[in-house]
C-alpha cells in the first residue's frame, strides 16, 4: 500500500467518524482527490481534515464539513444544483458525481478560472463555473433542485430562496463572520419554508458585489 492509499483510507475514516455515512457521498469523496484542488505548500496536507488556504484570501472547507453539507443536501442523480462560492472547486467536483448538472459561482474570477482548469483536466463536464455575485442568485438557470452556499450569510439570501423549487433544499451557513455560525437546512414546501439547524460551523463571509481578481 502506498502512503497515498493509506492517507485516503484515513480521510474516509475521518469522514465516517464525523457522521458522514451516506454511501454515495462517501464514494464521491473517495473518488475526487482533494489534492487536485490544493496548491503549493498546502498540497501535502490535502488529506487532513482541516480547512486550508487557497488564492484570494479564501479557504477550501474542512472535508468533514463538505461531507456533512453534501449529505444534508440529499442530491439525486436527476438534480440541478447551484453552489455559491466555488473557491477551489472541490465541493462542486464532489457534487458533480451526484447530480445531473452543477452550476457554481464565485465573486473572484481567478478562483473560477483555476477551478475550471481542474474540472477540465478531470473531465468533469457537467459543471458550469461562472464569475458572479451569488448573493443575487443565478436567474439564468433558476429554479434549482438544490442550492448550497459555502460562505456565511447573516440570513439566507432572499434571491436564493426564490430560486429554490418546491420540495427543494438549500444548505447555508448563517451568522456573522466573526461569530458562531449555524449550518441551516431550508426546505421549500408548498406553502413556505421549513428551517432545520444542523451544526455549528465557521465559514468566510458571503460578500455582496464582485471580487477584485
Ligand atoms: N466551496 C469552496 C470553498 C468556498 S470558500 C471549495 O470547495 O473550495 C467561500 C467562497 O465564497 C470564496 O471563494 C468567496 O470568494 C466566495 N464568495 C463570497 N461571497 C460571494 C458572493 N457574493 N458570490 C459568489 N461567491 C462568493
Amino acid at each position: 500500500m502506498t502512503l497515498k492509499d493509506e492517507q485516503r483510507m484515513q480521510f474516509v475514516f475521518s469522514l465516517r467518524q464525523h457522521g458522514v455515512t451516506d454511501a454515495r457521498v462517501l464514494e464521491a469523496m473517495e473518488t475526487i482527490d482533494r489534492g487536485d484542488f490544493v496548491k503549493g505548500i498546502f498540497a501535502e496536507r490535502a488529506y487532513e481534515d482541516t480547512p486550508l488556504p487557497i488564492a484570494c484570501g479564501q479557504t477550501i472547507s474542512q472535508p468533514a464539513i463538505v461531507g456533512l453539507m453534501t449529505q444534508a443536501l440529499a442530491v439525486a442523480p436527476r438534480h440541478k444544483v447551484l453552489e455559491i462560492g466555488t473557491g477551489s472547486g472541490y465541493q462542486a467536483a464532489v457534487l458533480s458525481l451526484l447530480a445531473r448538472r452543477v452550476y457554481t459561482v464565485d465573486r473572484h474570477g481567478r478562483l473560477v478560472r483555476e477551478a475550471q482548469e481542474v474540472f477540465e483536466r478531470l473531465g468533469l463536464a457537467n459543471i458550469t463555473a461562472m464569475t458572479s455575485d451569488g448573493s443575487r442568485g443565478f436567474p439564468e438557470q433558476a429554479p434549482f433542485d438544490r442550492i448550497i452556499v459555502t460562505a456565511a450569510a447573516e440570513d439566507p439570501p432572499g434571491p436564493l430562496l426564490a430560486e429554490l423549487k418546491t420540495g427543494g433544499i438549500m444548505v447555508v451557513p448563517v451568522g456573522r463572520s466573526d461569530a458562531v455560525q449555524v449550518l441551516i437546512k431550508v426546505t421549500r414546501t408548498e406553502t413556505g419554508f421549513d428551517y432545520d439547524e444542523l451544526l455549528q460551523v465557521r465559514f468566510v463571509p458571503l460578500i455582496e458585489g464582485m471580487g477584485d481578481g
